[in-house]
């Protein structure tokens, strides 16, 4: 039972920023609390159970994997930051994901964690292109993409200063823009090269035992360097007085107060959470841009279906990859496929069951006023219509009814289900269009962290929890 209600920091949200957040303030001997209105850690990343099976949500794959000794990187930062051994997280590389693009995947793109890879790809499939590819990846190379005061430049543009096949521009975009885009068609720069860098120049790797793995890193460190958590315990409102954040008032209606309050539950939700007469000047907007998954349960692994060697396989299939939220509840021209069987565990190891999912681009108002028969009617032609899609992409079945026969069972989740578990307004995922690299709010001593800061993903949003807490109190104390 934690008595105190005063704290030097207190964090809300224990996503995988807030929780980088804490350790690295526990560690600097902040007294420090993070308040989770849910009973799991982990957020927009974390696991569920049903009948005794875990599911994860998020994790498809850990970016930015590099090799030990590779210096200079998002991964190693990271582990340092937080005094994480590598070994900790046990990390698996996959073996090869794919950029397929037509109505069957016509025309296709491999890559690894070996960049060489797909730079040969590009050569092989578009000549024309491979210079600009190269002058395009070495331009990204030298990009400053961690600068907080960075101004904001279409990717698109930049891209085509390289590139002149539109296809192969929406080949790469399709994996950047899927992995880290809050913004639809294009990206500002600057994430563009967070995420050709996160995907392309690094790559994906996971532990075997998913996301589970990582959190309960996150939490030992945590608990281990004195911090505080707890869970159940929403933040209802931040009191405002004086342009500070005064105090926290939970949803049991417990006072907490503290010096610095850092929020990981997005802009416009932490604006929504600030009262007493002080609103900010200008609202906002949530993103727009929310996803459907189908997760498939198999009684067997997918490479006896022949689907052994793809990790994660981004798709589309029309003339144009449309990144927008779709007018239809969902969008099934161009997702993403993941097999979390086929990362390399080591020989003879197998993840016990196989595990198919697919995401694709959903629309958050189409399902968020659902009665639930409808909402359970929906949920199950989409998820028809998801796997139809997503098996264009795949090796064809020798037998076509075999995925059906292998299935044990699924799931699915909806926008709905995502703000629902994450309080995220809109099912947005990757949070708010606009985003604030410095973390500042309306409140001097109220900060963000997290996705909309512009960090995203597992290793950006702890990075980002890193950054904020070094920047704005660490550096300051
Ligand atoms: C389907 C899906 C697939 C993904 N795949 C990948 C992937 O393969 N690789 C990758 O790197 N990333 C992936 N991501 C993205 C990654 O999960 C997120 O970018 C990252 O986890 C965001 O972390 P966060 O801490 O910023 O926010 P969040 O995880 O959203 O954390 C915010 C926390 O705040 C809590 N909260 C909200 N409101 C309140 C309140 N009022 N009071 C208290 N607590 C509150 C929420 O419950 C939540 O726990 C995926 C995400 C999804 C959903």
């Amino acid at each position: 039972m934690n008595s105190r209600t005063h704290y030097d920091v207190a964090i809300i949200g224990a996503g995988m920023s807030g929780l980088a957040a804490g350790i690295r303030l526990a560690h600097f001997g902040k007294r420090v609390c993070i308040f989770e209105r849910h009973n799991t850690v982990g957020g927009l990343n974390s696991f569920y159970s049903i009948g005794g099976r875990k599911f994860d949500v998020g994790l498809h794959a850990m970016t930015n994997f590099v090799r030990p000794g590779v210096k200079g990187t998002p991964l190693g930062k990271l582990l340092r930051q937080l005094r994480i051994d590598r070994d900790e997280f046990a990390l698996c590389e996959q073996k090869q994901s794919r950029i397929a693009f037509g109505a069957r995947g016509e025309t296709s793109l491999r890559f690894t964690n070996d960049f060489a890879v797909l730079e040969s790809e590009v050569a092989t499939r578009f000549p024309a292109q491979v210079d600009g590819f190269r002058r395009l990846a070495a331009a990204v190379r030298a990009h400053d993409d961690v600068a907080l005061d960075a101004q904001p430049v279409s990717a698109r543009q930049v891209v085509r200063q390289h590139l002149t096949d539109p296809l192969l521009e929406d080949m790469l975009f399709c994996p950047v823009m899927y992995y880290g885009s809050a913004t639809e068609h294009d990206m500002d720069f600057g994430q563009f090269t967070i995420m050709f860098k996160a995907l392309f120049f690094e790559g994906f790797a996971r532990p075997f035992d998913g996301v589970r793995v990582i959190l309960r890193v996150l939490l030992d460190k945590y608990r281990a360097a004195g911090g505080e958590r707890r869970m159940k315990a929403g933040v209802r409102h931040i009191v405002a007085q004086a342009g500070r954040a005064t105090a926290l008032i939970l949803d049991q209606g417990e006072e907490i107060t503290a010096d610095h309050v850092i929020s990981s539950i997005g802009a416009p939700e932490t604006a929504r959470l600030v009262q007493s007469g002080h609103h900010p000047a200008t609202a906002i907007a949530p993103g727009r841009l929310s996803f459907v998954e189908t997760i498939t349960i198999l009684d067997r692994q997918p490479a006896e279906l022949g689907w052994g060697s793809d990790t994660i396989v981004f798709f589309n299939d029309s003339a144009r990859f449309d990144y927008a939220c779709p007018k239809d509840q969902v969008d099934p021209r161009s997702g993403v496929i993941c097999i979390p069987n086929n990362f390399d565990f080591g020989a003879g190891r197998h993840l016990p069951e196989g595990i198919f999912r697919c995401t694709c681009l959903a629309n958050y108002e189409r399902w968020a006023h659902l009665p639930e028969g409808a909402y359970r009617a929906d949920k199950q032609r989409w998820y028809q219509s998801l796997q139809r899609s997503a098996q264009r992409f795949l090796p064809k079945l020798a037998d076509p009814a075999a995925l059906a026969h292998a299935t044990v069972t699924t799931d699915m989740f909806t926008p709905r289900t995502i703000t629902k578990f994450t309080g995220h307004l809109g099912g947005a995922i990757y949070g708010a269009a606009q985003k604030n690299r410095q973390g500042r709010t309306e409140l001097a001593n109220l900060y963000l962290c997290g996705t909309d800061q512009g960090f995203l993903g597992i290793v950006g949003a702890m990075l980002s929890g890193i950054s904020m807490a070094n920047y704005h109190i660490l550096q300051k104390s």
